[in-house]
Formats: structure tokens, C-alpha cells, sequence
């Protein structure tokens, strides 16, 4: 019996999880599998695991190997998309790992590796909020805040690993310190973790009566659904926090508006899911007022429309563009 490859895998190796789906040519979802991701294990296992689950998802739809044109894998963290290339996983302890080569091995088909804010923000111009932009930026604020750009339908991907790193753009000079090492960068005033370490002060201070209430000063604790909670109970200092936040993501996006003319803006993650107008808001107007004249008014900012799938029907659209579309 001869096979048609007209199924994708999208596979997107999250931060505590990892999710495996195939799709039809479509892109509409055929079968889906959530696992929890063993944290700190070697290459092999951690592929094995993959293989694995993709086995399981397969299954599950009744596809055939035979009928697999594709995969596209979303990685949490750098990596070198030409050669399939992970140069670093900090949460599997993974370095210079080969995914590509060694998945391809297994799948017997083209399998291309990108970094998961790439892929999402790719997912969200094929099928969500940057639909039909020429210039898509997408921006995802949580524990780091990632940035991607989608350029007439391709993504930027530099010139030997993954760009874009919009979190790291230096706002304040001598500012906190970074997790790249750095000091003042986006990421360190206005990621979902900067948030949080300021909100459990102001609990400690006895000015957040909600998160005091929910959960306490312990920032681990402090996650977008209890923000966005004590936001709309109206926390004077939680609001404070939050808007000044979205007035620094504003001053980075509109470095980013300089560069490279978007026209639109995508902000994803939970947190601004969470609490949408208020990250619009925020957000529209500190680019408005920090971009260069000349860009103001030329771009829209819209919220993320695909949520937990973003990055592997990204995945699996991008590898289906490499292979069918840019060939
Ligand atoms: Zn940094």
C-alpha cells in the first residue's frame, strides 16, 4: 500500500512539559499527548522519551511512519536551526545536543529544530493574532520574556543560532541584575519574575492584601492567575507593579519598532493573557511615546490567540514551509 506524507508533528519541549501533535495538512489538530518532562536528564534518555511519546501520539491517530512528511521541534532556549542544533537546555541539561540528526534518525523524515518563541510567534502570524502581517514581532513575557520576527513569511533566525532576544535589550543602565549575566536588561524589570519579586515585597509590606491572602510572599507562588486576581480586586501596588511593567515591555518593544518596522505586534504568555487590556494598554502606549517618531501610529499590538498549542502547530507549520513552501 503506498503512503501519502501529508501529516505534520509539532512537538514543543516546554519548560516542566512537553507536548507532541500531529496535524493534517490543514494544520488541524489530529492527536495530542502532554507529558511531564524529567527534569535534569542526559540526551538519551531525555530523546528517548520524545521518540517515545511521538510513538504514542502516532498511535493514537492510527498514522503510519510512512505518512509523516515532517516534524518541527520548539526548544526552549538557544539553539542553531540550520544544523539542528540545541546549543543549551538548562532545565534537561542539554548542550551542543545534535536533536535534529538524531530525531531524523528516527522518524526517517526532515525534522527541523527552532527555538519555541520563534515557533510560537510563527504559529500566531500563520494562524492567530499577526495573520497577514508582513512584519510580525512577537513578544512573551513569563519567566525571561522572549521576542521572534516573522519577515514576508520568514522567520529571523541569525546567522549562526536563534535572535531576537528582545529580554535582553539594556533599558536601565546599572540596573538589576540579569540571568544572562548582564545588568538592566527587559527581562530584569518587567518579566513575569520581576513582577513577582516586587509583588511579594509589597505583600511583605502589607500592600497587596490579596496575595497576601492567596498565597503569601513566597514568589514561587506568585504566578499570573493570583496577579491578574488581585489586579482585579483592585491591589493598588499589584496594578502599580503591573503597569509599570507593561510602560518597560513598551520601552523595549519600541526599541524593536526601530529596528524593524513591525506592523504587528503579538504579546503572548500568560500573564498578558491573564490580564489583556491592561498589557495593551500599557503596552501601546510606552511604544507609542518611545519609537521614533516617524513609526508612531504605524503598528497594531494584539494579543496571542492560540495559547498552550502556539509553538508546536508553529513547529509543525514551519517545518511544513521549509520543506514544501521555501523549497
Ligand atoms: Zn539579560
Amino acid at each position: 500500500m503506498a503512503y501519502k506524507r501529508s501529516y505534520w508533528i509539532g512537538f514543543d519541549l516546554g519548560g516542566t512539559k512537553m507536548l507532541a501533535a500531529i496535524f493534517n495538512d490543514r494544520f488541524e489538530i489530529v492527536a495530542r499527548k502532554r507529558r511531564r518532562i524529567k527534569l535534569g536528564q542526559a540526551a538519551t534518555p531525555g530523546v528517548a522519551q520524545m521518540i517515545d511519546i511521538i510513538g504514542e501520539v502516532m498511535e493514537r491517530a492510527q498514522i503510519e511512519p510512512e505518512e509523516i512528511a515532517g516534524a518541527g521541534v520548539a526548544v526552549p532556549g538557544p539553539v542553531d536551526p540550520r544544523r539542528g542544533i540545541v546549543i543549551e537546555m538548562p532545565n534537561l541539561d542539554w548542550r551542543e545536543l545534535a536533536l535534529g540528526e538524531l530525531l531524523g534518525a528516527e522518524l526517517k523524515c526532515p525534522v527541523h529544530i527552532l527555538n519555541d518563541v520563534d515557533a510560537g510567534t510563527y504559529g500566531e502570524y500563520r494562524f492567530g493574532a499577526g495573520r497577514g502581517g508582513r512584519c510580525v514581532l512577537g513578544v512573551f513575557p513569563g519567566t525571561g520574556i522572549g521576542g521572534g520576527c516573522v519577515y514576508e513569511g520568514n522567520l529571523l533566525q541569525g546567522s549562526s543560532r536563534t535572535c531576537m532576544e528582545i529580554g535582553h535589550i539594556r533599558v536601565m543602565p546599572n540596573g538589576p541584575l540579569c540571568g544572562c549575566g548582564g545588568r538592566g536588561c527587559l527581562e530584569a524589570v518587567a518579566s513575569r519574575l520581576a513582577i513577582s519579586q516586587a509583588v511579594a515585597a509589597a505583600a511583605y509590606r502589607g500592600e497587596a492584601p490579596t496575595i497576601l491572602r492567596e498565597v503569601g510572599t513566597n514568589i514561587r507562588e506568585i504566578r499570573s492567575k493570583v496577579l491578574a486576581q488581585a489586579a482585579t480586586a483592585g491591589d493598588k501596588a499589584v496594578v502599580e507593579i503591573l503597569e509599570d511593567a507593561a510602560r518597560w515591555l513598551g520601552i523595549g518593544v519600541a526599541a524593536a519598532i526601530n529596528l524593524v518596522d513591525p506592523d504587528v505586534i503579538v504579546l503572548g504568555g500568560g500573564l498578558v493573557e491573564a490580564l489583556p487590556e491592561l498589557f495593551l494598554r500599557g503596552v501601546r502606549e510606552s511604544a507609542e511615546s518611545h519609537a521614533m517618531r516617524s513609526f508612531q501610529g504605524t503598528f497594531r499590538i494584539a494579543v496571542a490567540e492560540l495559547g498552550d498549542d502556539a509553538s508546536a502547530k508553529g513547529a509543525a507549520a514551519w517545518a511544513h514551509h521549509r520543506e514544501v513552501v521555501a523549497k
